[in-house]
């Protein structure tokens, strides 16, 4: 994929109207990085900063994001983000299920072009695109492996300025990027294993998030990386699980990485 390709993404998300919130956004926000970039971030929504300067995660949210790429040795110029949603639901309010689904084509589309080695998602509606009916109390920091590619669920930085206890939990988390980071580098010029890859659900309903870009690792498949403790936060709160999907271009980009 190229620069191009996703240069023409964004112009037709600034152009979409396939939701509501395009009537009451000031600025789309497609997201923004280097579309080689190793690592993927994938938070809720635009808020308010966002949607006036049309730049994911740039307001309070985003100055703590940078401490915390800082902290994990990356740099926001290295890294990939965007969000679930493309346009800032009013008042900030939860996404709604059809405006994810009408948005989905778009984070699928990203994530082909970018082909990152680790995708972190933050805060609970992206966690529920890969980790579906978990929550993330629950399974925070804790990275799990498929088709060479690995996915790890951190809460949303915005939670650490709601709940002041969540900010150490949230930098363990960082923490632990380098090491995986170093990891998945390492898988990636193994041998590819035959497909499909073996994961824990039927394949029907859990394909692999891509079937030839990237040389996959059995071995280090389902594997943990050091589990963090729960926290209370969010602990009641349970995301709208997806459905099964399959991005446009045959590729499928959701699985069930816990059950
Ligand atoms: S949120 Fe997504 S689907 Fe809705 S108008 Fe914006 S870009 Fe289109």
């Amino acid at each position: 994929m190229s620069t191009a390709a996703a240069e023409r993404l964004y112009e037709r998300v600034r152009a979409c109207d396939l939701c509501p919130l395009w009537k009451t956004r000031t600025n789309a926000v497609p997201g923004e990085g280097p579309i080689d970039a190793e690592v993927m971030f994938i938070g809720e929504a635009p808020g308010v900063n966002e949607d006036r300067q049309g730049r994911p995660f740039v307001g309070a949210a985003g100055q703590f994001l940078d401490e915390l790429f800082a902290a994990a040795g990356l740099s926001r110029q290295g890294v990939y983000i965007c969000n679930v949603l493309k346009c800032r639901p009013p008042a900030n309010r939860d996404p709604m299920p059809g405006e994810i689904d009408a948005c989905r084509d778009y984070l699928d589309e990203q994530i082909d072009i970018v082909d990152p080695l680790v995708i972190v998602t933050l805060g609970r509606f992206s966690m529920a695109k890969f980790f579906p009916n978990q929550t993330i109390s629950r399974i925070h920091g804790q990275a799990r492996e498929a088709a060479g590619r690995f996915y790890v669920p951190m809460y949303h930085p915005a939670a650490a300025l709601h709940q002041g206890s969540l900010r150490q939990v949230i930098l363990n988390d960082f923490a632990k990027l380098p090491a995986l980071l170093e990891r998945a580098r390492k898988a990636e010029v193994r041998p590819a294993p035959p497909l499909p890859m073996a994961l824990s659900e039927p394949p029907d309903s859990q394909p692999s998030p891509r079937s030839d870009s990237r040389p996959t690792d059995s071995p280090i498949a389902d594997a943990p990386i050091e589990a963090a403790p729960p926290s209370h936060a969010e602990a009641t709160e349970q995301p709208e699980p997806f459905a099964p999907e399959t991005a446009a271009a045959g590729r499928p980009t959701q699985i069930r990485l816990f059950d």
